[in-house]
């Protein structure tokens, strides 16, 4: 018999024969295994427990990856060569937005077919394609990077199990009044025909003209002057606002104003907030299109218009401009408005422009009916798990490092945090459990209803959006164990041990896994948050698929 030695160590085949050896052998498995018949839950009181944080199926792993698998790691075989019974259960995240503009830029490239023409439930079937497809490349990178999970019990948020614990959390905290539905200004994407969230706009400094113009009132040669970037949203103002000390116009509060072009009748409003040194100290206020005259809207009780169909085309709210593009309204009403001698001047300005990172276009701001869950009752109890007892030892979940605390308690401190708004306008997702009948009932129900619960006609039809992702993924800790069922993974491995993740997600996931977990499960679902540094590319940008500037 004669082996041949290859004459420089080979990496390759080594690590990859050695992994599968040790998957084979179930070293990865945990010491003390509920699923086995020999199973004791008195002989380790206490297992090392370590949720994976998910990766999206967006594509392959990058550098930032290859850091938090090896800080894990490192935990996961201390505690098994010390003994321990220890556990790191694999995954990954469906990534609601990201993997369906993944999937519907290949299906533009290759077959010229957008998602509207394929229609919802073929493009959701591309999607788990999809997934099947990188997911496991996923799988493979880690893999291939030694990381010792357990692979007999990897999960994927949109699994059935995972589902029905979606489904669970949402009506449990439907049934506990802490989710309604409401209107809310978003963050609008017209490329995208989605809402995108705050994390997903980027504000950047261009030049952009500043249009002044005449607001006229009523029966009257007298005017505010009033500065825009956005002429076409004047056809939304609903109030021209002032600042009660300043002694240019405060008499005029309370008089009414003529909206250009439209005629429409307009209040004139005091409010505390406005700028005096900006433009000309008076301000339009266009509630449906703007967030801080939305509050001010609120404030004033004034009505809300929204000007914008779903391509960012005006609505019949614009009356003459309806149809028109945002952009060449603009051009448009400002020459109706210099004809009728309504401009006083333009000047070249430098500002904030919020673009869609995804789609690159301006973001518009709209307002829409949106689902809501009712926060302040859950972050009072994030935030104590943390603050609770002396010392770090009497605490139910420790934050490391502790300069990180401050960060928490600012996220939910109770006059701050807001609502957070869990519906998204996609198709690839969990689909919001509400139906809705033709006379407005709502019917919420963990099986899928017949009937409307409250007439009990059949004719109802399904909330088309989907649960924003951090909504799934705030669930992980226990959905992956079998929560809602009392499974024994649950019994033993609940709660785990150390979250370990990246401190920019310490509010977008971490804070939203202790809210969720400490109200479905009474229990926090870690004892410890291990936050690491991000790697960051030469510019100094997080690693991101998105940006396409990472390194495999
Ligand atoms: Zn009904």
């Amino acid at each position: 018999m004669s082996i041949t030695i290859p004459k420089t160590y080979d990496f390759k085949s080594t690590e990859s024969q050695l992994y599968q050896w040790w998957e084979e052998n179930g070293w990865f498995k945990p010491s003390n295994e509920p699923q086995k018949p020999d199973f004791d839950p008195a002989r380790f009181a206490k297992p090392f427990v370590i949720s994976i944080p998910p990766p999206n199926v967006t594509g392959e792993l990058h550098l930032g990856h290859a850091m938090f698998v090896a800080v894990e790691d490192l935990m996961i075989r201390y505690h098994r060569m010390k003994g321990d019974p220890t556990l790191w259960v694999p995954g990954s995240d469906h990534a609601g937005i990201a993997t369906q503009l993944q999937v519907e830029k290949e299906l533009l490239r290759t077959e010229e077919v957008t998602r509207e023409e394929l229609g919802r439930e073929k493009f959701v079937e591309r999607c788990w394609e999809w997934k099947r497809k990188y997911g496991d490349i996923i799988y493979d990178q880690l893999r291939r990077l030694g990381a010792s999970c357990d692979w007999s019990r990897e999960r994927f948020t949109l699994d059935d199990g995972l589902s029905r614990a979606v489904r669970e959390a949402f009506v449990h905290l439907y049934e506990r009044g802490l989710i309604y539905r409401g209107p809310r200004l978003i963050n609008w994407s017209p490329g995208l025909k989605t809402a995108v969230s705050d994390l997903e706009v980027e504000y950047n400094e261009e030049e952009v003209t500043l249009y002044y113009f005449k607001y006229m009132l009523k029966d009257s040669t007298e005017y505010i002057p009033v500065a825009t970037v956005r002429p076409e949203t004047i056809l939304g103002d609903t109030a021209v606002a002032v600042h009660h000390d300043d002694e240019r116009y405060n008499q005029f509060i309370g008089r009414t104003a003529i909206v250009p072009m439209l005629k429409r009748e307009i209040p004139v409003i005091a409010d505390a907030t406005v700028n005096r040194e900006f433009g000309t100290g008076a301000v339009k206020i266009t509630p449906g299109h703007d967030p801080a005259d939305y509050e001010i809207a609120q404030r004033a009780g004034l009505s809300i218009i929204s000007l914008f169909n779903k391509d960012a085309t005006l609505n019949e709210n614009a009356g003459p401009y309806a149809g028109q593009d945002r952009f060449v309204c603009r051009k448009n009403l400002w020459a109706d408005m210099e004809r009728a001698g309504l401009t006083i001047k333009t000047e070249k300005y430098v500002t904030q422009i919020p673009r869609s990172q995804r789609g690159g276009e301006i973001v518009e701001p709209m307002v829409s009916t949106q689902w809501f869950v009712k926060i302040k009752p859950l972050a009072e109890a994030a935030l104590a798990a943390v603050k609770d007892g002396v010392g770090a030892e009497r605490r139910r979940i420790r934050i490391v490092p502790e300069r990180f605390e401050k960060v928490y308690f600012n996220w939910l401190d109770a006059e701050r945090i807001k609502d957070w708004c869990i519906s998204r306008q996609l198709w690839w997702g969990h689909r919001i459990p509400v139906w809705y009948c033709p006379d407005g009932h709502m019917t919420v129900g963990r099986a899928d209803p017949t009937e409307c619960a409250t007439c009990h006609s059949k004719d109802i039809e399904q909330d088309p959006d989907v649960l924003d992702t951090w909504f799934s993924s705030g669930l992980w800790p226990f959905s992956t164990l079998g929560w809602p069922d009392q499974t024994p993974d649950l019994k033993y491995f609940y709660p785990t041990s150390v979250m370990e993740t990246g401190y920019d997600i310490l509010f977008f996931w971490v804070a939203r896994m202790i809210m969720l977990g400490l109200e479905l499960t009474g229990e926090a679902p870690f004892h410890t948050v291990y936050l690491h540094g991000l790697v960051r590319d030469g510019d100094g940008r997080k690693m991101s698929k998105t940006l396409g500037n990472v390194i495999d």
